[in-house]
């Protein structure tokens, strides 16, 4: 088995190097030519020595994981399913915008925390990803892009750590891939376009803030530990109030001067005025003023879930009581519906662990996959 190139920061490739004999400069030529240009073959890369060539060819490779399907949405929102092995299969997807681009990037196989309202938490956990497969699908996504839509620059602005899984449940994976996309070498994304989202792991979060601060998202849910204790149940290993502490802690190293929580709007479940009122004590009590933002996403249901849909109305009525109190709150809006690409719908196609059931869902999102060459206009390039 050769090295995946993908599986290394600009310091793990220098030490790959390194054991190859070489200097550490050759390793930022090499990781240049992965990352900012999207090579995969050695022999592409003209400015290498043949001898490294051939030395790396022998010894390493550049992968990402392989496409099962892809569906473009008629609002331009594509997701990508990515087969990792061993029947599981994860989801990416590229939601593009007037002045960005972003990515929203799965962590692990599944997700161990298992809350109520998310379908992959629904499915259970098979495996943490790789650094090789959580960088490959900004690798994957953005070199796809550029190619096909024939332009040099930048496509993807923005990542999201919201595909499946939980970020911070698979934490030197994801920190390192984190390094490459902030990399100048490599992405060079500013820390601010690049946002964490978690559940709650509090150690986790603190332990973020020394080693890669980048813009932190925090889903929260419920206002209170009894419903938090239902809906996520991680709160009951991290109750609310060490939550807010771990949030007040990580604002010191933040590269933005507020935490965003998100806030899934379940119809009769936490979504009163008495939410709202509660929800403005729980946050207002626990930092100045400014110091969050609220986030609040229509629930996107499946059909295990139980569970509803706020309506318009009611999830207006939530939003007023906050911003009477002075916290700023957006509603966000749904992408990707038409395709299930939307939070939390990841990869329902793959739950039934089945090999019959498998074989059926591969079969399914393979008969709908659009063919990207025939339909690039239902793209819209970020900035134009
Ligand atoms: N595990 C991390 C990141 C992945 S989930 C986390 O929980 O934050 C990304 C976001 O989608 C989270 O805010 C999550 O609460 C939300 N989400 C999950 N299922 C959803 C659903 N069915 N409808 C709307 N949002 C959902
Ligand atoms: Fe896991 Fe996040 Fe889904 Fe909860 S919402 S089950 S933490 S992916």
């Amino acid at each position: 088995m050769t090295a995946n190139l993908l599986d290394y920061d600009l310091d793990g490739l220098a030490a790959f190097c390194e054991r190859l004999g070489e200097k550490r400069f050759r390793a930022t030529q090499l990781f240049r030519w992965i990352h900012q240009k999207g090579a995969a073959q050695f022999d592409d890369m003209t400015d290498l020595a043949k001898s490294l060539r051939e030395k790396l060819k022998t010894t390493a490779h550049i992968q990402a994981p392989p496409v099962i399907s892809q569906h473009i949405s008629t609002d331009g929102t594509i997701k990508w399913l990515f087969d990792v092995g061993g029947g599981n299969a994860i989801e990416t997807v590229f939601i593009p915008e007037d002045y960005r681009g972003t990515l929203c990037v799965s962590s692990q196989a599944g997700c161990a925390v298992g809350c109520r309202f998310c379908s992959t938490g629904h499915q259970g956990f098979s495996r943490n990803l790789t650094a090789a497969e959580i960088i490959g699908q900004l690798w994957f996504a953005e070199h796809f892009l550029r190619k096909h839509l024939g332009v040099d620059e930048r496509v993807i602005s923005n990542v999201v750590m919201m595909g499946m899984g939980e970020p911070l449940q698979n934490y030197l994976p994801v920190v390192q891939s984190l390094r490459v996309m902030l990399d100048d070498h490599g992405y060079g994304l500013s820390r601010r376009r690049v946002t964490v989202s978690t559940s709650g792991v509090v150690l986790k979060i603190d332990r973020l803030g020394q080693d890669c601060p980048v813009a932190l998202a925090v889903s929260l849910h419920a206002p209170n530990d009894a419903l938090r204790d239902n809906l996520v149940p991680l709160n009951r290993t991290y109750p609310l109030d060490e939550l807010m502490q771990a949030c007040q802690r990580y604002l010191q190293f933040a590269p933005r001067d507020f935490i965003t929580f998100e806030y899934c709007m379940l119809d009769g479940v936490n979504d009163t005025p008495a939410h709202a009122e509660e929800l403005v004590q729980l946050l207002k009590s626990h930092g100045k003023q400014g110091w969050c933002k609220l986030n609040l996403i229509p629930f996107n249901p499946f059909p295990v879930s139980g569970l509803k849909r706020s309506s318009h109305s009611v999830v207006v009525a939530f939003a007023k009581v906050l911003m009477d109190a002075g916290i700023i709150t957006t509603v966000r809006k749904t992408r990707g519906d038409d395709i299930d690409a939307a939070c939390g719908q990841l990869a329902g196609d793959v739950q039934d662990r089945t090999a019959v059931g498998k074989r059926i869902a591969k079969q399914r999102t393979f008969s709908l996959v659009p063919v990207f060459d025939t339909q690039p206009q239902t793209l819209k390039v970020p900035g134009t």
